[in-house]
């Protein structure tokens, strides 16, 4: 084995426990609690001494990726679809699924929702449903419970933004086409966050919403069909395969290593200087994705081309955040650069091709 995970958790655990941030004897529900973000929360709650129930209708979430939680007494799994009703506690709801022993959850974490383009084009509908529905859902089982409410939003609600707006603060309202094939998910999600902003309003909710930029990492989804930008080129790299960059390859992102992006979704949850904010966490070194490919390129010794494809419609030109938020409230910085995230991926993606 090349990579080892269980590295990545304690580096979390220690600069949570640095920052006296603990999750012992909280119970915490995390929707999307299998995918790739969601698996990593899950691990540090469970090593924390949280009582962590992880619910995932493994739509884009992973069997693999929770398997070894079920060793942890703390951990429990519901295979469920958010945006159907559920229940925690008692209740007569005609459709919903009730849970009925347990009593009492702390906080809620609302994770769940597939978040690759390629899944824009064929699961519009579900993207559309668990990013709206599930989030009434969430929120409805967070008033019940009393919960803090968490909310993974994302860069995408900025959608294309013009030149004057990139780094992108909070303050930035967006350019979002609703009609175009991003639409499923950049609307949705910016409806999510409307949702909550209405609960807060109405019913007095805490609740927490982080924006997220792309983020990579070992448990990234993978897969021709499904793939993001990073676990592409690494497997057309490993494999010397053609690395298909998307138009010219000059559009940018800015990518965050997952286990700074998961210490700063911990932050938030802990800060009460967070409660009814919206804070972006992401990195803001900026790179071209023809640069991303020449880095993989170098770091795996690879012996493929780049090829050029045709850019997606409505493919956001540059994503970069502005940090000064998180930075101010959270005192929260990336800390990982892109390179040595990288390499950490590509040693994680050998080990998963080798056991294929
Ligand atoms: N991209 C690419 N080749 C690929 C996959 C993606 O050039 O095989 C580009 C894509 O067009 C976008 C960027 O890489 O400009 C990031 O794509 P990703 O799928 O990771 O998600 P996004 O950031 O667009 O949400």
């Amino acid at each position: 084995m090349n990579y080892d995970i269980e590295k990545d958790i304690s580096e979390i655990l220690d600069r949570l426990e640095k920052d006296n941030i603990s999750f012992n004897n909280q119970t915490v529900l995390v929707t999307g609690g299998a995918g790739f973000l969601g698996s990593w929360v899950c691990d540090v709650l469970v090593r924390q001494g949280a009582y962590c129930i992880c619910l995932d209708n493994f739509a884009s979430g992973k069997f693999e990726n929770i398997e070894h939680l079920r060793d942890f007494a703390n951990f429990r799994f519901i295979n469920h679809d958010i945006s159907k009703p559920i229940y925690f506690g008692f209740s007569n709801h005609p459709e919903g699924i009730c849970i009925g022993d347990i009593k009492k959850l702390d906080i809620i974490m609302h994770m769940a929702s597939r978040a690759s383009p390629f899944e824009f084009r064929q699961y519009p509908i579900p993207i559309l449903k668990s990013n709206t529905l599930g989030t009434m859902n969430a929120l409805g089982i967070a008033k019940a419970h009393n919960a803090l409410f968490f909310y993974t939003s994302t860069s995408e609600v900025y959608g294309n933004p013009p030149e004057e707006a990139v780094p992108t603060p909070e303050t930035y309202f967006g350019n979002v086409n609703p009609v175009g094939p991003r639409s499923c998910y950049d609307e949705s999600k910016r409806a999510g966050e409307a949702f909550i902003k209405a609960y807060e309003l109405q019913h007095n909710m805490r609740a927490k919403i982080v924006r997220i930029f792309n983020t990579s990492g070992p448990r990234i989804r993978y897969g021709a069909e499904f793939g993001r930008v990073i676990p592409n080129f690494i497997h057309q790299a490993l494999n010397d395969l053609d690395i298909t960059v998307f138009g010219d390859g000059s559009q940018t992102r800015s990518f965050t290593y997952v286990i700074d992006e998961i210490e700063g979704f911990f932050k938030i949850v802990d800060r009460d200087e967070a409660l009814g904010e919206v804070i972006n966490l992401g990195n803001n070194k900026e790179y071209t994705i023809l640069e991303l490919a020449e880095i993989i390129l170098e770091l795996t010794g690879s012996n493929s081309e780049i090829i050029f494809k045709p850019l997606p419609i409505d493919d956001p030109e540059r994503r970069c955040p502005d940090l000064k938020k998180a930075k101010q409230l959270l005192d929260w910085e990336p800390q990982t650069p892109l390179k040595e995230g990288l390499k950490k991926t590509i040693e994680w993606f050998k080990d998963l091709e080798k056991n294929e």
